[in-house]
């Protein structure tokens, strides 16, 4: 091991939706040094960006949402581990600095408020609707929101939303108003300026990259945390050669994403104690880590439809129906066979069953990752979805578009299992109440913290990332007040 004199105040480690947001706002008071880790590669400047980094998430093409990284290298490239019908659902997370935010869709929708009362009962005081709400805001003034109004929208999002109109959803313009559930359709709230994706590689670390006490380290995977005691002294990372190197820290910070940030616990023995001790590492505090990770499952049904209801175009996740336990959303498929599509999740706040655990204790194998899906639709989560999509149909406005569905006639469990995916929201593993408290410290260690996806305690009933900017501003108040900047030169 190599290095072990620098030493930071604070050192966050993933540089993806939380992170970002934390490490940059730590940085704001130049008395204290902050570290970012990042695995992936940095892209300091616009010209040697891929191209989809901006605009991502708006390309109206196959299937839709346009999003994911735009090269595979930018991607950790996860999978599922096999479902019950041997299927291995592709998982995808930014690598890179900005992490997932930069390859989303940018939709940006704050929880409902009944989601954090359920977090404040699970153990997180102070997670209360009223608490987190000026975090969301500050970070929706960082980030800008914006809708497509009407007029911008393709034909197809005006059919869904007349659709929804007639089964008797309201029509809201603001969908992050506190009571826009259960029935309401209009414009998505989105993270775009100008049409170019606000991540927090293009907003917040742009901000902070500039300041002399933040220092920005892409390309090192973060192996484990360094202890001397109970209390968390640094992290171990190996560098771009594969060398390992340490670094100090008086707080440690994982955003490392809900499929990150348990696997780097583990490798630091913390975590089910016989889960570690059978690949052979010594359990340090033994916590449910890498349990209870949860998702959003989602499906797509493939329609014709009347010309004029295929056309792609620009843009795509312009609007969003909301129902009992679903969001659903109009996408465009293929205009030259005639098609579009309708999407569906299910805003489960629990579940459907899975979890992260750890292959070997190398830093470098990729996780076991378990999602339920298939249990979900076996036990009949998507049974509201199957009613009211078939609602849908047969609303005036769909009848009018000869839409039709073209998987009709086929056995509905059979679909339904065959076609369930992820979300793309996964989160918890790391819950507070369970792994970490209230101040999103890990229980039963000094110094070491968790802020990200992971440790949602339950899920938000919605696409978790402003969710996770929320979080990353909240994270850096708690902090503050936990590391006073200059503490350790006073020390
Ligand atoms: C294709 C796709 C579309 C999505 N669309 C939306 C959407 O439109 N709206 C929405 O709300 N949500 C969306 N989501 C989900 C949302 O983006 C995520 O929930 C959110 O980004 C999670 O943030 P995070 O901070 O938990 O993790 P991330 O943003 O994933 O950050 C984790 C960071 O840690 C780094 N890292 C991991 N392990 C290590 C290690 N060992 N060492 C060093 N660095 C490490 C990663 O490279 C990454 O940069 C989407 C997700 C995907 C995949």
């Amino acid at each position: 091991v190599s290095g072990g004199y620098e030493r930071f105040d604070v050192i966050v480690v993933g540089a993806g939706s939380t992170g970002g947001v934390l490490a940059a706002r730590l940085s704001e008071d130049p008395d204290r040094s902050v570290l970012l880790l990042e695995a992936g590669p940095d892209f300091p400047d616009e010209e040697t960006r891929p191209p989809g980094f901006f605009s991502g998430g708006s390309v109206s093409g196959h299937h839709g949402t346009g999003s994911g990284a735009p090269v595979p290298q930018l991607d950790w490239g996860y999978r599922t581990e096999p479902l019950a019908d041997g299927r291995r659902v592709p998982l995808s997370r930014g690598k890179f600095v900005g992490g997932t935010s930069m390859i989303n869709g940018c939709i940006a929708v704050r929880g409902r408020p009944e989601d954090f009362e359920r977090w404040v009962a699970a153990g997180a005081a102070g997670w209360g609707w009223q608490e987190v709400l000026p975090y969301y805001e500050k970070a929706e003034t960082e980030v800008t929101i914006q809708t497509y109004p009407p007029e911008r929208w393709l034909p197809n999002q005006h059919l869904f939303v007349e659709g929804c109109r007639q089964l008797g959803f309201r029509y809201l313009d603001d969908l992050n108003t506190p009571d826009a559930w259960d029935g309401v359709v209009g414009p998505w709230p989105r993270n775009r300026r100008n049409e170019i994706r606000q991540g927090t590689l293009v907003t917040y670390i742009r901000a902070a990259r500039r300041r002399p006490n933040f220092t920005l380290r892409p390309g090192v995977m973060v192996d484990r945390v360094v202890f001397e005691g109970d209390r968390a002294t640094g992290v171990r990372y190996l560098d771009a050669t594969g060398r390992p190197v340490e670094v100090g820290a008086d707080r440690v910070v994982l955003s490392a994403g809900a499929y990150g940030s348990a696997p780097i616990l583990l490798r630091s023995g913390v975590g089910p104690a016989d889960e570690l001790r059978a690949l052979d590492i010594t359990p340090r505090v033994d916590l449910p880590v890498g349990r209870d990770l949860m998702d959003h499952p989602g499906l797509s049904f493939v329609l014709s439809a009347d010309a004029e209801y295929t056309r792609m175009g620009w843009p795509s996740l312009a609007v969003v129906g909301r129902g009992a336990g679903w969001w659903g959303i109009p996408a465009t498929y293929d205009e030259q066979e005639g098609l579009i599509a309708l999407s569906f999740f299910l805003a489960l706040v629990e579940g459907p069953g899975g979890s992260v655990r750890l292959r070997s204790a190398a830093p470098d194998a990729d996780p076991v990752i378990r999602h339920d899906y298939i249990e979900a639709v076996e036990r009949g989560d998507f049974d509201g979805v199957w009613a009211d999509f078939q609602r849908l149909l047969g609303t005036d406005a769909y009848r009018a578009a000869h839409v039709t569905d073209t998987g009709a006639g086929q056995p509905v469990r059979e679909r339904l299992r065959g076609s369930v995916r992820t979300g793309t929201h996964p989160a918890g593993g790391c819950g507070i109440g369970k792994v970490v408290d209230a101040d999103l410290a890990v229980l039963g260690l000094e110094g070491l913290y968790v802020a990200d996806a992971s440790v949602f305690p339950s899920h938000v009933t919605n696409n978790p990332n402003l969710t996770c900017y929320m979080m990353g501003e909240y994270a850096a108040d708690k902090l503050a007040a936990a590391v006073p900047a200059g503490a350790r030169a006073i020390a």
